[in-house]
């Protein structure tokens, strides 16, 4: 392996004597195109040949994949060149924008995103000061049957101190029934019959929201 070492900025300087001296002048840019389409196509013959299920032919045994990749990139330098694009600042542009973009999805990929987590007996505290002051909480829920985990504000009403026939059947499913940790408000934003049950020691995290509601009517809130 020979121990030169090029950059990206000198691979494309390269190129250029190259085609200066001994290959005249640069294509067109679509028949630049077309070459690299070519080499490409040149590329997956060697892999298919040699990864794939087809076997070589005799043609193609001097066919090596570091040769074909290098022809792939003399191409790719010589579209920049003809084209006053410079590589190295390209790249590095490129990695910064994928980085961005990436950082930014998993971000917001719930499924990635780490749980908050409060002491039950903060949460109870949020809970029952908002509660007092008539005010709306956000408790953060994980998933359940029926309902993504999340942030979720809700209008808080009063704890149970056993689950009862209503609760019951809020609380069903894949759930266990937690005698005893229920938490009863109505959920915003989802209609105005979004009555939920939530049982308390499910519930990861509470802040307040200062955001003052009035109490729907047949409910009375009891903190
Ligand atoms: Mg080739």
């Amino acid at each position: 392996m020979s121990n030169k070492s090029i950059t990206i900025r000198g691979a494309q300087q390269m190129v250029d004597d190259w085609i200066k001296t001994i290959g005249v002048s640069y294509f067109s840019e679509l028949s630049q195109l077309a070459q690299l389409t070519e080499e490409v196509g040149e590329v997956a013959r060697v892999i298919n040949r040699t990864y794939g299920e087809q076997s070589s032919k005799k043609s193609d045994e001097d066919k090596k994949l570091a040769d074909e990749l290098a022809d792939v990139l003399f191409t790719l330098i010589c579209i920049a060149n003809s084209t006053g694009i410079d590589l190295t600042d390209a790249l590095d542009k490129n990695l910064a924008k994928k980085t961005k973009r990436d950082k930014k999805r998993h971000a917001n990929n719930l499924n990635l995103k780490k749980e908050p987590y409060m002491d039950f007996q903060e949460i109870i505290g949020v809970i029952a000061q908002a509660g007092a002051k008539r005010e709306t909480i956000k408790i953060y829920y994980p998933k359940t049957t029926g309902s993504t985990g999340g942030w979720r504000e809700v209008e808080p009403y009063f704890l149970s101190n056993d689950t009862g026939e209503a609760a019951e059947h809020l609380v069903c499913g894949q759930d266990r029934l937690s005698p005893g940790h229920i938490f009863n408000a109505y959920t915003l934003g989802r209609g105005k019959t979004h009555y939920d049950s939530f049982i308390l020691g499910k519930i990861r995290a509470a802040k307040a929201t200062n955001r003052k509601f009035k109490p729907r009517s047949g409910w009375k809130v009891e903190f």
